[in-house]
């Protein structure tokens, strides 16, 4: 215990403000753990309102000259930094599976996940020229430029420590904004190591900025009369808050909240195919994803008995541990211990309501890991859309089989759930697979692809309460969030400078 204490004073994690790293002042500490040990490995100082509007000042100085600054030049330093992540994935990749206990090749797929945000950001430039019509009226022509913001505000959740904030940062930043980051307390470490990575990259002091906290933090972004825009990804109940908070004070906000991913199963689909599929959908980062299927919709008894079949060996071959091991993994811990007591409490829950527990993970040890916060892969046949293992977000390794009669059932069913995230349609039946991507009520949809995030040129978000806001993040929607549209009318011809006109003008 003392031996914890020792390396968490050594540890303890500040800001990163004006192009530097920062202690914090606070005394108010996180604790960080190693998921796959239970051990205590570093802190972070939740900072105090006070330094919070600091960080907020130093965006909003930096603004009038990266907002200046020719958009190539800011896409020049986004290049750059491309090239840092890549000669630096795999250190980055080895902190996120460190703190949060994903697989390092899913952490490294997280990484690439995020590079491709910044790619596309290199390409800014071009969506940001706006439009022209020259002689809408007589020696009259009309422009639009798409300005940025000011300081915009990302506060993100622990499941993705890089790629949500690479959602973000790198759009705001090519569109011209400076940012303030906050990052989950319990997975800080990477978002510190790309803003040292942005400094080489050539980032100027003060554009982009990080303050670790907890809410005393989030209220002072949300509030402050210098931020604009703020983007939130996380729980439902806190991105409601922030929606409605961050809009009562005046500021854009676009907040992307929880999720119960369904995936239909027709009766006509490759059950090896699907049940792959499903597989990784589900179990994969130990189901702590907001597109992970958490629930399998077969179509006809039939179709649940051979999926039913299909799966159970393969979960049962499931390999469970810690996230950098010598043995490839498939899946690591849950993220903390209180995570690990709420998900076996869900479990609990579905035997109580009556779900037929297939596969149970609660007893699960890894061996030599035995304080980890690991959960098995767990399975639930027979769940009613009554049960709270149905309704509610578990996010950890549960799937439950909800059995329905007809293609139709499975399209209401989805419908009538409160979230709308991602969904998935497995089939051979292009007839269906039509049908299912036109009327079903959910932001992201796959046919025959399990897990249907999209590229980073198109825009991620759900529908329902799985968004609050109506711009997506990056791709098209990323840009016009992070711009204000501004229109520009002149005329250059010889004029009667001397007629007042009453009318609402007219073309002439
Ligand atoms: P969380 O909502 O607990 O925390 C997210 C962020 O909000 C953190 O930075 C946290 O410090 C802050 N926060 C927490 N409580 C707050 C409060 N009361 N007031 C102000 N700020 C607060 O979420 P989490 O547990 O870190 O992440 C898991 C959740 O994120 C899941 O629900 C998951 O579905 C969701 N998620 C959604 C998406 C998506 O794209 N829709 C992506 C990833 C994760």
């Amino acid at each position: 215990m003392t031996q914890q204490m020792d390396l968490i004073a050594m540890n303890v994690l500040g800001n990163f403000i004006n192009g530097r790293s920062v202690n914090s002042t606070s005394d108010r500490k996180g604790t960080i753990f190693n998921p796959a040990t239970g051990e205590a490995i570093k802190a972070v100082s939740l900072s105090s309102a006070e330094e919070a509007a600091e960080v907020v000042e130093a965006a909003a100085n930096a603004f009038p000259a990266w907002s200046q600054t020719s958009p190539l030049k800011r896409a020049r330093v986004l290049f750059r930094f491309k090239e840092l992540i890549e000669r630096n994935m795999e250190a980055l990749a080895t902190l996120i599976s460190i703190e949060h206990g994903k697989t390092l090749p899913d952490a490294m797929g997280e990484m690439t996940r995020g590079l491709e945000v910044v790619e596309f950001a290199c390409g800014i430039p071009h969506l940001q020229k706006g439009e022209q019509s020259m002689n809408v009226g007589t020696g009259v022509d009309s422009w639009s430029m798409m300005t940025p913001l000011g300081v915009c505000a990302g506060i993100v959740p622990f499941n993705f420590p890089a790629m949500v904030p690479m959602w973000m940062f790198p759009v705001a930043l090519a569109c011209g904004n400076t940012f303030v980051l906050k990052p989950s307390e319990k997975v800080p470490s990477t978002a510190l190591r790309m803003a040292e990575l942005l400094k080489e990259a050539g980032l100027p002091d003060g554009v982009f900025n990080i303050v670790n906290g907890d809410k005393e933090v989030v209220d002072v972004l949300l509030t402050h009369d210098k931020v604009e825009a703020i983007s939130f990804v996380g729980s439902t109940p806190v991105a409601e808050y922030i929606y409605n908070t961050g809009c009562a004070n005046g500021k854009r906000v676009q907040a992307l909240g929880g999720a119960k991913n369904h995936m239909v199963i027709m009766p006509d689909a490759d059950m090896d195919e699907a049940a792959d599929a499903l597989l990784g959908a589900a179990y994969g980062a130990a189901g702590e994803r907001c597109m992970a299927i958490s629930v399998a919709v077969p179509v006809g008894e039939e179709t649940a008995e051979k999926l039913i079949a299909k799966l159970k060996p393969r979960l049962e071959a499931l390999k469970v541990g810690p996230g950098i091991s010598e043995q490839a993994n498939d899946m690591g811990p849950l993220i903390s211990k209180e995570h690990r007591e709420k998900v076996v409490g869900y479990i609990n829950k579905g035997v109580e309501e009556g779900a037929r527990l297939v596969i149970d993970g609660r007893a699960l040890e890894v061996e030599g890991h035995e304080q980890g916060y690991f959960v098995g892969g767990s399975l639930f046949d027979h769940v009613t859309p009554e049960m709270t293992v149905y309704k509610e977000e578990i996010f950890g390794p549960v799937l439950s089989v909800c059995r329905v009669g007809t293609f139709k059932d499975a399209v209401e069913l989805i419908n009538s759930h409160e979230y709308g995230n991602g969904t998935a349609l497995f089939t051979r039946d292009g007839k269906a697979a039509r049908e299912f991507a036109q009327h079903i009520q959910v932001g992201m949809v796959g046919i025959n692809v399990p897990v249907p995030v999209p590229m980073a040129f198109h825009s991620f978000g759900g529908w329902k309460r799985s968004l609050f806001g109506p711009l997506h993040m990056h791709g098209p929607d990323g840009v016009r969030f992070y711009t204000r549209m501004k229109m520009v009318t002149s005329r250059w011809n010889e004029h009667d400078s001397s007629q007042s006109v009453f009318t609402m003008p007219t073309m002439k």
